[in-house]
């Protein structure tokens, strides 16, 4: 997507260990009208799919959940990273977090995620494909079908994309980074 690659040169910074900082506009301070745009893509690219609800990991996968099921008019739903003590009746499941190098729980109520559910999963980065395999994880143990799994930026120099694509599961990415070797943010294509 032309606008999100012109704004990750624009406005994207580069960390060592291959991460890319996007707290300008996705991370941190958020841009609407960007979030709005990227969302929009994602509704045409899965305009062909039965859903019934998204889903996404809190905290920076919430704004492009929410922009989706706004304008699909679906509830979303984000997995939790702390056990709230007023959940009864979790769904949960492990995930190797990347970029803080430890592993932590997520959950899901069985109330927001069931059998019959048809769900798209939206989130920030893939990177590993430690979320979304979290994710698949906690639809499996619903019964539910995941659709789908739409990413605003993959870095195809981690093993996530190939790892998520090779279960069949259409996995769609806004901007592929190819390198940031050298700190030079180089995409695919
Ligand atoms: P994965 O689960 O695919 O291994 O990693 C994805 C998660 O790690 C994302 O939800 C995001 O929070 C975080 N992450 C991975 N790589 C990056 C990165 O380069 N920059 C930022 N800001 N977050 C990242």
């Amino acid at each position: 997507m032309k606008e999100l690659k012109a704004r990750i040169l624009k406005d994207g910074r580069c960390l060592p260990g291959g991460i890319l900082k996007v707290d300008n506009f996705i991370n941190h301070q958020m841009d609407p009208i960007l979030m709005k745009s990227m969302a929009v893509e994602f509704v045409r690219r899965y305009a062909h799919a039965d859903i019934n609800k998204i889903i996404t990991v809190e905290a920076s996968g919430i704004a492009p959940a929410i922009m989706v099921g706004y304008l699909l008019g679906l509830p979303v739903v984000f997995a939790k990273k702390q056990r709230p003590s007023t959940m009864e009746n979790m769904l949960v499941t492990e995930v190797f977090s990347f970029t803080k190098n430890k592993s932590y729980s997520i959950c899901v109520s069985k109330d927001y995620l069931k059998s019959g559910d048809k769900v798209l999963f939206i989130d920030d980065f893939l990177a590993n494909g430690n979320a979304g395999k979290g994710i698949i994880d906690l639809v499996n143990q619903a019964g539910a079908e995941l659709v789908g799994m739409g990413f605003l930026i993959e870095k195809a120099f981690q093993e996530g994309g190939e790892l998520l694509r090779s279960t069949g599961i259409q996995v769609e990415s806004l901007a592929i980074i190819e390198s940031l070797d050298n700190c030079e943010i180089r995409f695919k294509e």
